[in-house]
């Protein structure tokens, strides 16, 4: 058997085996072979029913009723619990609402505040600093750049300086002076994962708080908030979790620090009485302090019909079959393409691995196209990665075989 044929018979029998394989036909999606799904995931097949009764029924015949009748008001909590699972928070403590970017600027400066006020959101370490000592914020350097921006804008604003430093560099700088730290889970451009669990108690031995963009890693790997007692996460909802292009995103306050959550964008949505109008802010307890103004309800009804595709699935099961993709992508690559032209700089680990893979190599931007053009859709991330990402609800193993062949035909021409 040829090398090819040999792949192609295992990626046969690995589809025939994996449990999720039937999920892909809740899915809209064509012959093209879609490894884009880390960037906008693919349209789950209900969605478009759903939006079209919101605009028609909710919008256009309820109208104003729908806020309470339909249960857009609750939209942002009821969401937020619909997505705890799928990053072990328990109820109560996620709302969706904004995008990334915005809760990224909550989350943080509400960090400081946390830390300001009574010195730590850990148990362990509390040294009780006020402001004055914990002057420090410490930024993940490889970071997805709006959150590099945002965190410069957020040091700036309360007074702290901005240390950017890569994840493994973490124990290390922290100190008495730090107040919070900004980590991503996954590395959006090499696919690595960090160790949330020991980052997260090494920020909370410093008596500092722990902020993490899950924007990678929610709807492709099991994340644990609750569990490793992360203070404060945020994520978006258009990646793994097929929400819809700039689907609302979402925040994670863990249910001990919700009254202490000093959000520096209290709007009327997260009043105790947003009904009440009155001109003294006084904040809702819980999650719901982490609303800001009305939800845009359309997205976010798009995105509740898009979380159905997760009834009875286990994120257990998704990253079992997310690394086996993954494995089986790099033992495609490593048989069809020759050494000299494409490097993983995705980690060989598992414990080191998110669901995507990006291999360097010359002319990535133009291989990447002509990839696009023969049906196998991944990314381009500057200056000289191929960025292919798994999502396990949709991608099988004859893609994958599929996607490294048209690789190295691309890459042999
Ligand atoms: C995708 C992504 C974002 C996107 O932010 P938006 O505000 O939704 O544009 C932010 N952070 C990380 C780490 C991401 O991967």
């Amino acid at each position: 058997m040829s090398e090819f044929a040999e792949l192609a018979a295992k990626a046969e029998k690995l589809d025939a085996t994996d449990e999720l394989a039937g999920k892909r036909a809740e899915f809209v999606l064509d012959e093209i072979v879609y490894l884009d799904g880390n960037s906008l995931g693919a349209l789950p097949a209900n969605v478009p029913g759903r939006v079209e009764d919101v605009v028609l029924r909710q919008w256009g015949r309820m109208r104003i009723r729908s806020w309470d009748e339909s249960g857009w008001w609750t939209a942002p909590e009821r969401i937020g619990d619909r997505i705890a699972p799928l990053v072990g928070a328990a109820p109560g403590q996620i709302v969706v609402g904004d995008s990334t970017s915005v809760n990224v600027f909550k989350a943080l400066v509400a960090a400081v505040r946390i830390a300001e006020s009574t010195g730590s959101a850990g148990s362990a370490g509390s040294t009780g600093s006020a402001g004055t000592g914990r002057d420090e914020i410490l930024v993940d350097a490889t970071t997805f750049p709006t959150d590099g921006y945002i965190a410069e804008s957020a040091a700036r604003m309360t007074g702290r300086t901005l240390r950017p430093v890569t994840p493994a560099e973490v124990p290390a700088a922290l100190s008495g002076r730090t107040a919070a730290v900004l980590l991503n889970h996954v590395d959006y451009r090499t696919g690595r994962l960090h160790d949330l669990p020991s980052l997260t108690a090494a920020v909370h031995a410093a008596g500092a708080v722990a902020v993490w963009d899950l924007c990678h890693s929610a709807g492709a790997l099991p994340v644990g908030l609750d569990e490793h007692g992360v203070d404060l996460a945020v994520g978006c909802t258009y990646k793994y979790l097929n929400g819809g292009p700039g689907s609302p995103a979402y925040l994670y306050v863990r249910r001990d620090l919700q009254d202490r959550f000093d959000s520096p964008l209290p709007g009327w949505n997260s009043h105790t009485e947003p009904f009440g109008m009155r001109p003294d802010f006084e904040p809702a307890s819980g999650a719901l302090r982490g609303r800001v103004g009305t939800p845009d309800i359309l997205s976010m009804l798009a995105l509740e019909a898009a979380m159905e595709v997760w009834d009875g699935v286990s994120i257990e099961a998704v990253r079992a079959k997310s690394l086996a993709l993954t494995d089986f992508f790099l033992e495609c690559v490593a048989a069809y393409v020759p050494k000299d032209r494409v490097e993983s700089v995705t980690p060989a680990p598992h414990a080191e691995r998110g669901s995507q893979v990006a291999l360097r190599s010359a002319d990535a931007g133009d291989v990447m196209k002509r990839l696009i053009e023969r049906g196998v859709v991944g990314d381009f991330r500057h200056p000289d990665v191929l960025r292919f990402g798994f999502t396990p609800l949709y991608v099988g193993f004859a893609d994958v075989e599929r996607a490294a062949r048209v690789l190295a035909e691309v890459l042999l021409r």
